[in-house]
């Protein structure tokens, strides 16, 4: 494996999906890993664009078989990350960029973690997230006052991330992400250091 990967993780609304399109024209040639959930489709949302929607037995079924590099329970759903395109990915030596929970970076940090840098995203503060969440307009009250309530237990974990984005203007937020996955870039795995070491001295 030659890629990298940037795990990029925050309460849902933190404004995750709309950094990635601002920065993408900056951040050069990179797979955004599609996740699968269980998750009933927002009005707008396409299988296979935001995510793969799937059956609760059709998870549990890619669970046994081993087809996932990661999964949680997140908002009573199962999400996860596929392993096979992943892989390709990382074969091909590109940047492998993950919007999942802070469960999953954990499972990612345990499976990948010297080739992984993670971002924490939050809007400035939880009252901004709630009027952002309502003016999405994509929940309904009762989802939303979960979607808050776990969002004040991810904030705790703000300490396991490298990078923490505060995402006031979408501006500077998108600024800040491009130099995150730019570095993100540059980290390099054991392996490849090992075989860097032994080739510079051969040389
Ligand atoms: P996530 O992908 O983290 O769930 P979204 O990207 O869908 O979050 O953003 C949630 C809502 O907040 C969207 O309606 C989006 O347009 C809005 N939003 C995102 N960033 C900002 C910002 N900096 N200022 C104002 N609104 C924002
Ligand atoms: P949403 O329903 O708002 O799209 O996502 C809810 C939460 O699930 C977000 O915190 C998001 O990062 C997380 N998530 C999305 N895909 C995955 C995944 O494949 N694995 C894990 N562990 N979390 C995910």
């Amino acid at each position: 494996m030659s890629g990298s990967v940037l795990v990029l993780s925050g309460p849902s609304g933190a404004g995750k999906s709309t950094i990635i399109s601002s920065a993408s024209p900056y951040i050069g040639s990179y797979y955004f890993s599609i996740s699968t959930t269980t998750r009933a489709p927002r009005e707008g949302e396409t299988h296979g664009k935001e995510y793969y929607f799937i059956t609760k037995e059709e998870f549990e079924a890619d669970i046994k078989t081993g087809n996932f590099l990661e999964y949680a329970m997140v908002h009573d759903n199962y999400y996860g990350t596929s392993l096979k395109p992943v892989n390709e990915a990382l074969n091909d030596g590109k940047l492998v960029i993950f919007d999942i929970d802070v469960q999953g970076h954990r499972l990612v940090c345990d499976k990948l973690g010297d080739i992984t840098t993670s971002v924490f995203i939050t809007p400035p503060t939880l009252k901004t997230l709630e009027s952002r969440l309502t003016s999405r307009g994509s929940d309904d009250m009762d989802v939303i006052r979960r979607r808050l309530h776990n969002a004040i237990n991810e904030i705790h974990e703000i300490g396991e991330y490298d990078f923490l984005i505060i995402n006031d203007t979408i501006e500077s937020a998108a600024a800040e992400f491009v130099h995150v996955a730019n570095a993100a870039r540059l980290k390099y795995g054991s392996g490849e250091k090992k075989a860097f070491i032994e080739n510079w001295i051969a040389q």
